[in-house]
């Protein structure tokens, strides 16, 4: 990073997602004295296998849950947009509230997911695919124009310029944050999600196994890694 950004705003689709996939990053840019705010998309009421479980309740859940992580993670702030799980839209509601929380956060850096299917099956859900492609557009040119959504200028949510972006990305990254010394955070941040771990030990090792071979090239222990894009002044 050229300069300090203290501000890093992740958007992503689900409850867990951020714990997934960045929070060793989430808890380290904390320990620097960053200010970390998780915008989530939709409200994860699909996620159970459970037939006796409901989206209500489900949604309840999976709210007090992220809460949890993102105490965990010294995350400051958590916004739910609530849009249905598995059902997440790119349209013009979307973006607009999307849009929404960069003008009022002010981010240097957004995280969020990959706009592309990939080989990684579970990484490429859907609504995963549709967030990223509404992120980057909110980035450029929605967020950053005061023509775009006046009603949001009207509310006193003046344009921003967001400074780069991290794609959370496993083929071939241009970024690979070492979070050996996170790494216990992620787990503990991770295991908040109970309606979602099942048998938490598989899930341990899996994300272990997955931070080691990230690390590996570089000589941590454990890495998570993403696609920068930085934006032209
Ligand atoms: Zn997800």
């Amino acid at each position: 990073m050229a300069d300090p950004i203290e501000r890093v705003l992740v958007a992503v689709a689900h409850p867990d997602d951020a714990e997934f996939g960045c929070s060793g990053s989430v808890a380290k840019w904390v320990k620097e004295g960053r200010e970390v705010i998780y915008v989530i998309l939709t409200n994860g009421d699909k996620g159970s296998g459970d037939r006796s479980m409901t989206s209500e309740r489900l949604t309840k859940t999976r709210v007090e849950e992220q809460l949890n992580a993102a105490r965990t993670l010294g995350v400051e702030r958590v916004e739910f947009l609530g849009y249905p799980d598995g059902e997440l839209e790119d349209t013009r509601e979307t973006r607009r509230a999307v849009t929404a929380q960069i003008r009022r956060f002010r981010p240097g850096l957004i995280v969020t997911q990959n706009p592309n299917r990939t080989a990684n099956f579970y990484a490429s859900h859907r609504d995963h695919r549709t967030t990223g492609t509404i992120v980057l557009d909110c980035v450029y040119p929605l967020a950053r124009d005061h023509l775009s959504f006046p009603e949001l200028l009207a509310q006193g949510l003046e344009p921003h310029k967001v400074r780069e972006i991290y794609l959370m990305a496993w083929e071939n990254p241009d970024v690979v944050v070492d979070i050996s010394d996170t790494m216990e955070l992620k787990l503990k941040a991770l295991a908040c999600h109970t309606s979602q771990m099942g048998d938490f030990s598989r899930v341990e090792a899996l994300v272990r196994e997955r931070g080691a071979q990230l690390g590996k090239p570089k000589g941590y222990a454990y890495a998570e890694t993403f696609t920068r894009i930085l934006i032209p002044r």
